[in-house]
């Protein structure tokens, strides 16, 4: 399917039309943000390594039986995805505490979360993507409660499924971050992508507190050596 016009440009991804209407063309890049992009850079071999991971992780969810907006990869940084509307939500997902859980309650680093912490971002880079709660979903016409309730049941099966699996890749799932949209057929489905820039992993066999690091945490904070991290990722994620 060759792709057409472009339809959005985001951080981490471009989205193009395609000859057909219910599918869009995903091409992951390596252009890296944080901090609501006030840090800017590079990550070589960044946007095949996220496409492939999210494909694998994708395909393992789908026979599961989580519907996923995967549809097939014909390049390794590009994606063919189903169109969906977007839930302007951000899922997080904590197993252990890290990255602003830290910063804004005391919660020391690594506080292991059980049941695993659910939470909603307003998804809005102008208002620097809030943390909102239930009331103000509501409030804003974000989301229904019947479909909050579905995201938040499809989000633990997903925890459940990913954590289990990076456990056998001896990657401990610490945090991530979900999006989902509503397909032609008023179906949740998963959106985005599942990798490094959007999950928190820790090798599970280092105790260094720094060495662990295997995510988008060594850009953040300037740790070096974040393009190996990606890659040792992805070798696990597919050898499992
Ligand atoms: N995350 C993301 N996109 C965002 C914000 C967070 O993918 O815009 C991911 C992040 O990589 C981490 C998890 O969500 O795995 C929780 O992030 P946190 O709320 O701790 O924010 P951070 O400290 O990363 O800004």
């Amino acid at each position: 399917m060759t792709a057409l016009q472009k339809l959005y440009e985001g951080k981490a991804k471009i989205l193009y039309a395609t000859a057909d209407p219910t599918i869009l063309l995903a091409c992951y890049k390596d252009d890296a943000t944080a901090f609501n992009a006030q840090k800017r850079g590079t990550i070589a071999g960044k946007g095949r390594i996220n496409c492939t991971m999210s494909e694998h992780l994708f395909r393992k969810l789908e026979a599961a039986g989580v519907p996923t907006h995967f549809v097939d990869c014909p390049a390794p940084n590009e994606m063919h995805v189903r169109a969906l509307t977007i839930v302007p939500l951000e899922v997080i997902v904590r197993n252990f505490a890290a990255g602003s859980l830290c910063k804004q309650t005391g919660i020391a680093l690594g506080t292991p979360l059980d049941p695993p912490l659910i939470e909603f971002c307003y998804k809005n880079d102008e208002f620097g993507d809030p943390l909102v709660t239930e009331g103000r979903i509501y409030a804003m016409k974000l989301a229904t409660p019947a479909q909050v309730r579905e995201i938040t049941e499809l989000t633990q099966r997903i925890n459940e499924i990913l954590r289990d699996f990076f456990q056998q890749c001896d990657i401990i799932l610490v945090d991530f971050k979900i999006e989902f949209g509503i397909d032609s057929g008023g179906r949740i489905v998963l959106g985005d992508e599942i990798s490094p820039d959007t999950c928190r992993l820790w090798d599970a066999k280092e105790t260094d507190p720094i060495a662990r690091v295997l995510d988008k945490d060594r850009f953040r904070q300037d740790l070096g050596n974040v393009e190996g991290a990606y890659q040792r990722v992805l070798e696990k994620v597919l050898a499992n």
